[in-house]
């Protein structure tokens, strides 16, 4: 992997270290700078101690004692980014179990037999920990993974995760999410047995809406179950292109009935873009009313929606995040699956993930303040407001390219890059799909 800066002149240990001639996103930094257009703006940042103690104009810090200065020549620095829809769980299993057809219900059987067949604690913690490895070299800093809650999966899943997340506490904040059908509550002894779970894991509840019968009730029960815990909640929702699946309309109405007091996320909300006006209008108002949050899943949902045998897709797939943030609605994008029968690629790379978005979405021309979308909103959304931003008297988790503006980046996602954790570069280096390979049977 290319580096984008000598990292041999990097000092050791806690030595300062002047970034020089930086270019800077303007929306998620925190000092002076000299705007150079589409939100970015030219700063020198001063790195001590592991922290940023300065950004200040080109040129008015070179004389900090004995720093030493490195010429970023314009090179773009973003904060450490934040992937906050992940199945750890679910991922890189592609090698034992792909998907026949690569459509969502193709997805949907085949995780549940590799599930049933193969999702040991060993089998499990091998791929999270593959999958961490993965995202830390791309500079991934504060995560969020669903992990599959149906038992006996549950029990197995939520204490490899917290063996896990305690392992990665030093590189990666790891959050995770339970994930069920919402028709699992059909039976009432579910929704309190994992709402535990989940309470004692410190996680937060979540499940898979889709439009049955009793869903409203459902759905209410689960806002109940959270805020009497103090839960967050996370909701896949309407992941189809049928214009009738509105159940993010109900999840907004029943945060605003319920009054919840925590965290709303729903991801996906596929369908939305296949309704009327009058019922985006009326949904995404209530959706701002209630202070949800969305994240959408560009690269997962255009490999599943709209997939039919030798017939070329029509639509992309994703929701309209461009009406959202209009409102005022936090939005976000994220990694989804990676090498499972979700989504057959990924390597949770933010960078790629946001590069992919741009193209997408067409968060671009201006590029303005998206950026946030891969860094501080969706930190904001899963309750740490320290990170995705570069802010003086934070850790120096920094993401330093010799592209030196948007185009070049989004062009050539991945291109040369370096990351540096408290300061310090890390090794850029990949795992090996071969390390998994005795869990694939090859
Ligand atoms: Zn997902």
């Amino acid at each position: 992997m290319a580096e984008a800066i000598d990292t041999d002149h990097l000092p050791r240990g806690d030595g300062a270290v002047l970034l020089a001639n930086a270019t800077l996103p303007s929306a998620v930094t925190a000092g002076i700078l000299n705007h150079i257009g589409d939100g970015l703006g030219r700063a020198d940042i001063l790195i001590d101690k592991g922290e940023i103690a300065a950004i200040a104009p080109c040129g008015e810090l070179i004389d900090h004692d004995g720093a030493a200065r490195i010429d970023l020549d314009g090179g773009l620095v973003l904060p450490g980014m934040v992937d906050m829809h992940t199945h750890l769980d679910k991922g890189h299993i592609w090698a034992r179990r792909p998907n026949p057809d690569g459509t969502f219900s193709g997805a949907l059987e085949a995780v549940r037999s590799d599930r049933e067949a193969h999702w040991s604690a060993d089998d499990v913690r091998r791929r999270m920990a593959f999958a961490l490895q993965c995202a830390h070299a791309q500079g991934t800093v504060l995560m969020r993974t669903h992990l599959d809650s149906i038992p006996p999966q549950d029990a197995i899943s939520w204490d490899v995760f917290k063996d896990v997340r305690r392992d990665w506490a030093d590189r990666i904040d790891l959050q995770a999410s339970a994930l069920f059908g919402v028709d699992s509550l059909e039976d009432p002894a579910f929704l309190p047995a994992i709402a535990d779970r989940v309470a004692e894991a410190g996680g937060v509840l979540g499940a898979v809406t889709f439009m049955i019968d009793g869903l409203e009730t459902h759905v209410e029960a689960m806002f109940r179950a959270a805020e009497s815990r103090g839960l967050a909640l996370d909701f896949h929702v309407d992941e189809t292109a049928d214009p009738n699946a509105d159940s993010l309309r109900i999840i907004a109405e029943t945060a605003i009935r319920t009054r919840f007091s925590g965290q709303v996320v729903c991801g996906h909300c596929c369908s939305l873009a296949r309704q009327s006006d009058a019922a985006v209008d009326q949904t995404l108002d209530l959706v701002a009313r209630a202070g949800i949050g969305v994240v959408s899943l560009p690269l997962c949902n255009m490999y599943l929606m709209d997939r039919l045998s030798g017939r070329t897709p029509r639509w992309r797939g994703v929701t309209l995040l461009h009406e959202m943030k209009a409102r005022g609605i936090p939005v976000a994008v994220a990694s989804d699956n990676t090498r499972d029968p979700f989504y057959a690629y990924g390597d949770l790379d933010m960078v790629e993930v946001y590069a992919q978005a741009v193209r997408i979405l067409h968060l671009d021309h201006p590029s303005g303040d998206w950026i946030r979308a891969a860094t501080s909103t969706p930190a904001a959304l899963l309750g740490d407001g320290t990170r995705g931003r570069i802010d003086v008297g934070s850790p120096a988790d920094l993401l330093v390219f010799r592209a030196r503006n948007w185009n070049e980046l989004i062009a050539r996602p991945g291109g040369a890059r370096t990351v540096l954790r408290g300061g310090r570069a890390i090794s850029r280096t990949l795992p090996d799909y071969r390390e998994l390979d005795d869990l694939m049977g090859t």
